[in-house]
C-alpha cells in the first residue's frame, strides 16, 4: 500500500486535525474539499483564494472539487432521507466518499480519512450511520477516522502498519475539549480555530424552502445549477410558475450577482438612481417584465418623479433595454416573495 491517502476535508476543526494526525505519521495526505452552492460557495466561486487561505492558516493544500451536479441528484431522492430541513447528510457523505474512492487510483492513494467523530452529529455521525456510509461508499476497511479510530474496528491501513493505531484517538460526542487541545498542540492560532459546525445552507429553513420550490418548479426534470445558485443569494420572488426574480440585499450581493452571467439570467437595475442589482430568470412577457420592474424599483432610493424606469439586459454592466413601471408597495412585493414564508404561487 502507498503511504498516501485522501482526506474528506470540510475546513472544520475536526477535518484539519484528522489531516494533521495522519501527516504526523509520515503519510502523505491529499485533502479534497467538495463544494456546492449550499456548502462551500466561497470555494466554488474562487477555489484558488480558498486554497491559499488554508495553506496559510493550516499548512493544508486542498483540492477543491465541484460537487454541485451530484448534490442536485442526491437532494431529489436521498435514499436515507433528510435531516431537519433539506440536508440529506447520509447520502451526501456517501456521495463524497464514493467520489473519493474513484479518485484513489488517480492520486495513487491507498485509503481515505475523515474528521468524523462518533456521536457528534445526530444524523450522519451515529455509529450505525457511519457503518452504512462506509459500506455504501465502497470504502469498508479503507475508511479511517483518526479522531474516533480507537472506538471503531481496525482498518486495513492500521493492520498493514501504514498507520499506527496507538497514535490515533478515541474521541466521541459533541464536546470539543480534546479537539481544542489538539489544535493547540498543532500550533493552530486561536483566531483560526473554525467555529463549530454549521454553514450548510440546506439546514437553513428559508433556503430549504427556496430550493424546494425550485425543485417543484422543474419537476420531473432536475433544476440546473444556475437556479440553485440563485436560491442561496438575495431576496427571491416568484413572478409566475416559470419565472423567478432575485434582488440583492447589499453591496456584496451586488458584486456576487454581477458575476452570475449565465445564459438565461437577465439583469435589472433602476435607471439613474442607486438601487440593487437584480436577476430575472424564466419566461419574459409583458406581465413578468412589469412585475420584475415594479419589484426592482421598490428597492431603489429614488423619491418623487425619479425611479420609475428600470434598465435590463444580459450584461450587468451594459443593460440596453428599459421599461417604465409603477413602483410596487412593500406589501404587494411580499405577495411574490418566497423566502419569508409568503410564497403562494406553488
Ligand atoms: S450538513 Fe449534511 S448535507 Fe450539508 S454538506 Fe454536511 S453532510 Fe452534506
Amino acid at each position: 500500500m502507498e503511504k498516501r491517502c485522501l482526506a474528506l476535508y470540510s475546513g472544520g476543526l475536526d477535518s484539519i486535525l484528522a489531516v494533521k494526525i495522519i501527516q504526523e505519521q509520515a503519510v502523505e495526505v491529499i485533502p479534497l474539499y467538495f463544494c456546492t452552492p449550499f456548502y462551500g460557495f466561497t470555494a466554488l466561486r474562487d477555489p484558488e483564494a480558498f486554497r491559499e487561505t488554508h495553506v496559510q492558516r493550516y499548512g493544508i493544500d486542498v483540492r477543491v472539487k465541484d460537487f454541485t451536479e451530484t448534490m442536485i441528484q442526491i437532494i431529489r431522492t436521498p435514499k436515507h432521507g433528510f435531516g431537519k430541513h433539506l440536508n440529506p447528510c447520509i447520502d451526501c457523505k456517501i456521495g463524497m466518499l464514493t467520489e473519493a474512492r474513484y479518485l484513489l487510483k488517480t492520486f495513487d492513494a491507498s485509503f481515505v480519512i475523515t474528521g468524523e467523530v462518533i456521536g457528534q452529529r445526530p444524523m450522519s455521525q451515529r455509529r450505525d450511520s457511519m457503518r452504512i456510509i462506509e459500506k455504501e461508499s465502497g470504502l469498508t476497511d479503507l475508511l479511517l477516522r483518526p479522531l474516533s479510530a480507537k472506538r471503531m474496528p481496525v482498518t486495513l491501513p492500521e493492520r498493514t502498519g501504514l498507520v499506527d493505531r496507538e497514535l490515533l484517538f478515541a474521541i466521541s460526542g459533541r464536546g470539543r475539549k480534546e479537539q481544542l487541545l489538539l489544535a493547540q498542540r498543532y500550533g493552530i492560532k486561536p483566531e483560526h480555530v473554525p467555529n463549530p459546525a454549521g454553514g450548510c445552507l440546506l439546514t437553513d429553513v428559508m433556503i430549504a424552502q427556496k430550493i424546494q420550490a425550485t425543485f417543484e418548479r422543474y419537476s420531473p426534470e432536475l433544476p440546473p445549477r444556475e437556479e440553485m445558485i440563485l436560491d442561496v443569494v438575495g431576496r427571491r420572488f416568484q413572478l409566475d410558475e416559470t419565472t423567478v426574480f432575485v434582488v440583492s440585499r447589499d453591496e456584496e450581493e451586488n458584486a456576487l450577482l454581477s458575476s452570475l452571467r449565465y445564459p438565461g439570467n437577465i439583469f435589472f437595475k433602476i435607471a439613474d438612481v442607486p438601487g440593487p442589482l437584480c436577476i430575472f430568470r424564466g419566461v419574459m412577457h409583458r406581465d413578468t417584465l412589469l412585475k420584475a420592474a415594479g419589484i426592482c424599483l421598490r428597492y431603489g432610493k429614488a423619491r418623487g418623479r425619479q425611479g420609475h424606469t428600470a434598465l435590463y439586459g444580459s450584461d450587468p454592466y451594459a443593460m440596453n433595454q428599459s421599461i417604465e413601471a409603477p413602483v410596487f408597495s412593500n406589501e404587494y412585493c411580499r405577495t411574490f416573495q418566497i423566502d419569508e414564508g409568503t410564497h403562494t404561487s406553488l
